[in-house]
């Protein structure tokens, strides 16, 4: 448990949110808050209005340490330089078409490269959000999907978004690393499975052999989708086996 939460730490604390140009520091505090709720800590501050500011410490509630310990630079490319990975927001599409992902599949990539890599969030001014240089920075793009009629969310609910949706997916990924108490079957042991299988219901004439149709194809799909483990494998193929053994 302890092992898991230490790893848990590590992959957030290689996520950087980087705040670009933020005119109002409450938005500052807003967004530090935000990302002390999912567990996220590190803060750099590209050229802000006002910064330190009692406005932010205000609105970050139980969050000030984060904004004690943000760091905060004169340009993007020096608050960025040591990322693998940096992932751009944007309200709207631009001029130069970039891979785009929504919250989600971006938290997916960041879950993937957070256990080897440091990675930046980037989000840009209130009233024009990044440039088109500062974009041309990111590996990837971001958009949150919005109304078409007003795409332009608050910075640091926009910021909530994505640091949530971080949050889950690395959770995910090492929930299906740990989750379960048993080995998956591998491949050789789902196929005898499912012949093990195909060999009763041929021996019941559950099927017409000449027939089969979808019935294998089913089958099969449900093993495969279920992912089942090895002590599952032994019980049904157990089972098999005591009814072909009173068949006889
Ligand atoms: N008019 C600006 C909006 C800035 S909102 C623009 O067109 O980009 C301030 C910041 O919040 C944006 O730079 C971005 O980082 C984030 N943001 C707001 N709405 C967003 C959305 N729908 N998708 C992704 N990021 C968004």
């Amino acid at each position: 448990m302890e092992g898991k939460k230490v790893l848990l730490t590590d992959s957030l604390n290689s996520v950087k949110i980087v705040l670009v140009g933020t005119t109002h520091p409450g938005n500052i505090g807003a967004a530090a808050r935000a990302m002390k709720n999912m567990g996220i800590k590190n803060l750099s501050l590209v050229q802000p209005k006002e910064f330190p500011s009692d406005v932010a410490i205000y609105r970050s509630k139980a969050a000030k340490d984060i904004l004690e310990n943000a760091q905060v630079f004169n340009n993007l490319e020096e608050a960025i330089f040591d990322c693998e990975l940096v992932i751009g927001t944007s309200a709207r599409g631009r001029k130069v078409p970039w891979p785009i992902l929504n919250p989600k599949q971006a938290a997916e990539e960041v879950s993937r490269s957070s256990s080897h890599h440091n990675i930046a969030i980037i989000f840009g001014r209130e009233d024009r959000g990044l440039t088109n240089e500062e974009l041309g920075l990111c590996n990837l793009h971001v958009n949150i999907p919005t109304d078409p009629d007003y795409s332009s969310l608050n910075l640091a609910q926009a910021v909530q978004i994505l640091v949530y949706e971080i949050r889950q997916a690395i959770l995910g990924e090492q929930e299906d690393k740990n989750y379960w108490d048993v080995e998956l079957a591998n491949n050789d042991q789902t196929e005898l499975l499912i012949n093990h299988m195909d060999e009763l219901m041929q021996q019941v004439e559950f099927y017409d052999v000449d027939n089969p149709r979808k019935l294998l194809l089913r089958v099969r799909r449900f093993f495969k989708r279920s992912r089942i483990d090895v002590m599952e494998t032994n019980i049904f193929r157990g089972l098999f086996a005591t009814i072909q053994k009173k068949l006889k």
